[in-house]
């Protein structure tokens, strides 16, 4: 095979076969086809698509590309979720330890943030001390024991992904949805999970910025992870305003840790549950979707997530004395943004409250930035609320750096005006 009349094929709009991905897969994670071949390559998919059977197959052949996690000697459904990124979304670190109170097995490598989103793991290591790198066996050996791992994803899982992934991030062709899906899923099957729940989030701080787009995404996915064997399910939430009130590091492991007492906000609560009850079904624990959602808002109120949230920051070497003192995790040097007139708040741009937080140090813009972990944004209102001018719309947490930039992003990106919205947060399910 010859990678030219590949790109050939792809070009002249022709359907590419499993054995023909398979070598571009294989060849290229080896070194032996050079990058500019595969940006062509790249571009030629923008432009003539790739059907479903290519991008199951795409997802395999990256999944293949390194180490396939088994995780059937532990026993059990073991499962997993990953959102397609947004700003607030603390989500696995309320449910990893709900669901593991409730006897699921959640196995679970995630990210760092880049851009205006966050990583779980950067959110994890601002509790001192917590270990986000564990040997394969350590990993399958601490969810055995107490059922639940958060890690960082291992350089050896879908190495292919992360070589192409840097290379779209270079040829712009980040944006294309057989791409997209079979990055994530090829991460996800070569995870090992046997029931996953996917959270597509829809909206101006998401990476798909209409209903109909997450939608192609969301059933794309069920389908590859499906063929393959899993169980799976795929919600479609809003990202139209941030998850929940705050945003950055520290600030959302505090938030995570007034949820696991049972006082989070609504709106990540409701996700939370939401994809905890599918969860639950799947590793036939309560297969009544209402029942299981009772199960779950009662493990919030009793103590018992929190329990288990106490029980995996020790197991990978956190200080937990700061899980009773969360108000550590967040800087001692407050400013505030307040509304300049009184009205509703109509919207509230996910998006720039992301990029504002990334100013003052949260996030990074590259790979190689530091990260601030004490810093963030402290949302006090959320769409729908009632504001009079002069009330205090957030508190930010800052250092040394952003702060005004920071500010002038916040006032610009929450619109106040006459009229009272709803938000329709759990847009769709697809099975
Ligand atoms: N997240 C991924 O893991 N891959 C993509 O292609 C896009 C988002």
């Amino acid at each position: 095979m010859h990678t030219v009349d590949l790109i050939l094929k792809k070009r002249e709009g022709l359907a590419l076969s499993r054995e023909e991905i398979k070598y571009i897969i294989e060849n290229y994670t080896a070194g032996k086809i050079p990058d500019y071949q595969i940006s062509a390559l790249l571009m030629a998919i923008y432009f003539k698509e790739m059907n479903d059977e290519e991008a199951k197959d795409l997802a395999n052949a990256m999944a293949n590309s390194g180490d396939m996690i088994d995780l059937s000697s532990i026993p059990g459904v073991k499962v997993d979720k990953h959102s397609t990124g947004g700003v607030g979304d603390k989500v696995t670190l309320i449910l990893g330890p709900l669901l593991a109170s409730l006897g699921v097995k959640f196995a679970k490598m995630s990210g760092r943030g880049l851009g205006h989103t966050g990583g779980t793991i950067d959110k994890l290591e601002s509790i001192p001390g917590y270990k986000v790198e564990l040997k394969v066996e350590d990993f399958m050996k601490q969810v055995k024991d107490i059922g639940i791992a958060i890690v960082g994803q291992s350089g050896d899982v879908a190495p292919a992904d992360k070589k192409l992934y840097a290379l779209r991030d270079v040829t712009a062709t980040v944006d294309i949805i057989p791409l997209i899906a079979s990055s994530i899923m090829s991460k996800k099957l070569a995870s090992g999970a046997d029931a996953i729940v996917l959270d597509v989030k829809v909206g101006h701080g998401a990476f798909m910025k209409t209903e109909e787009e997450a939608q192609k995404l969301a059933k794309l996915m069920v389908e590859i992870g499906r063929l393959s064997g899993r169980k799976m399910t795929a919600i479609l939430t809003g990202m139209d305003e941030p998850l929940g009130h705050k945003i950055g590091n520290g600030l959302e492991v505090y938030e995570a840790i007034e949820t696991l007492h049972g006082h989070g906000p609504k709106d990540l609560v409701d996700v939370t549950i939401e994809i905890g009850a599918h969860l639950l079904k799947d590793a036939n624990i309560e297969t009544d979707f209402d029942k299981a959602k009772s199960l779950l808002r009662n493990a919030l109120k009793d103590g018992s997530a929190f329990n288990k949230f106490v029980e995996v920051v020790k197991a990978q070497g956190g200080d937990t004395t700061i899980l009773y003192q969360p108000e550590q995790l967040l800087s001692k040097k407050i400013e505030e943004v307040h509304a300049n007139q009184s009205g509703y708040v109509e919207d509230i741009n996910a998006l720039e409250i992301g990029k504002a937080a990334m100013r003052l140090g949260a996030g990074r813009e590259t790979k190689e930035d530091q990260i601030y972990m004490e810093v963030g944004i402290d949302l006090h209102k959320k769409i729908g609320s009632k504001v009079e001018k002069g009330d205090v719309l957030a508190t930010l947490f800052v250092r040394d750096k952003g702060i005004n930039e920071a500010k002038n992003l916040i006032t610009n990106a929450i619109k106040i005006g006459p009229t009272k919205k709803e938000v329709v947060l759990i847009k769709q399910t697809i099975k």
